[in-house]
């Protein structure tokens, strides 16, 4: 008899990753929206959970985890936006880890631009953080100056690092 799980094997190329038990819930509760909980405690850098998904069409449901690739999972939608995040989405490993201590209980956010270059749908951020963004379109969007000061992903860097090469002096005013 075949296994039951091959076939699903064979679509999601990440179904060999499995959460650690308990790491996280969905709560539907909140007034924001669905939103990810951590259910333990972690301490910065530890692994939260690996992005389980499949590739898919770029929506506000996927995570772009490369320059043309975009991650859609059970969880990816659960995860808001935080200008303070709490976590940091690992391209590589495709997996999410803390970015801060966080205890039970605490939301799982991060930093929409660190991964995403043009949103498909751009929000104006409520995070109340005092650096907040505001409007939260995707890194192609924010200055690099900006940019620069939250961890963001090879991909990204590569995009804001191909804008700057297409800038010339010749497009700047002479002084
Ligand atoms: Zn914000």
């Amino acid at each position: 008899m075949p296994d039951p799980d091959s076939r699903q094997n064979q679509q999601n190329p990440y179904s060999h990753l499995r959460p650690p038990e308990n790491s996280c819930k969905v709560d539907n509760d909140s007034p924001y929206g669905a939103r990810l909980l951590v259910q333990r405690a972690f301490k910065r850098g530890d692994l939260i959970l690996p992005l389980v998904g499949r590739h898919a069409a770029p929506s506000y449901k996927t995570i772009q985890i490369g320059l043309n690739t975009h991650l859609e999972g059970s969880l990816t939608a659960f995860i808001n936006h935080s200008c303070r995040p709490s976590a940091i989405i690992m391209t590589q490993e495709i997996a999410i880890r803390a970015w801060t201590d966080l205890e039970a209980g605490d939301e799982v956010t991060f930093f929409y631009p660190s991964t995403e270059w043009a949103m498909v749908r751009p929000f104006n951020c409520l995070c109340g953080a005092p650096d907040c963004i505001g409007y939260v379109a995707g890194a192609k969007y924010l200055p690099l100056s900006l940019l620069s000061r939250h961890p963001v992903s090879p991909h990204i860097r590569q995009l804001a690092g191909d804008v700057l090469a297409s800038f010339s002096y010749a497009s700047t005013p002479p002084r």
